[in-house]
């Protein structure tokens, strides 16, 4: 296991479409563990995305019980080419990235999701998910495609926010 360094914005590796998992295999096993030792080096950081430890594929972590303990999520999740089949309703939340540390900014995204996904042995899951859950998965999805929370947040600029430290 290891903690990985995490590239900060405007990295081109943040903007990039990321590319399909084609198979699992111990590669993919130990870079899930290492992006989960990665997030959890950060306190509060729910969830962390392949491109933003420089590898362009389609996956990443998540674990909001992190944040909010273990009621009403699943705990950690390593989820490989994961597709949205279902969202529902909207709401908008302050949003935070490991790679733009210095700001937040105010993000509308669906109130509930239904992600579809592989674990890390393969195998397909389903993880329908609301309120913390639900948005961490629609921001780590964002990343493999090269969106950022920044690009989301109104178009003004007013709703972003400097990050006070
Ligand atoms: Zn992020």
């Amino acid at each position: 296991m290891a903690i990985l360094p995490v590239l900060r914005y405007p990295h081109p590796a943040l903007r990039a479409k990321c590319k399909a998992v084609e198979d699992t295999n111990d590669e993919i096993r130990t870079l899930f563990e290492d992006m989960t030792e990665t997030m959890c080096a950060y306190p509060g950081c729910v969830g962390l995305a392949a491109p933003q430890v420089g590898v362009v594929k389609r996956l990443f972590v998540i674990d909001v019980s992190r944040k909010i303990g273990p009621k009403k999520n699943h705990g950690l999740l390593k989820l490989l080419n994961p597709v949205i089949t279902y969202s529902e309703g909207e709401k908008i939340s302050r949003e935070g990235c490991l790679s733009i540390p210095e700001f937040l900014g105010d993000v509308k995204r669906a109130r509930r999701v239904i992600l579809r996904a592989l674990d890390e042995s393969g195998e397909e899951i389903e993880v329908p998910a609301k309120g913390l859950e639900a948005i961490a998965i629609q921001h780590e999805l964002d990343h493999l495609d090269g969106i950022l929370f920044i690009d989301k947040v109104s178009s003004l600029g007013r709703n972003l926010i400097r990050r006070e430290d």
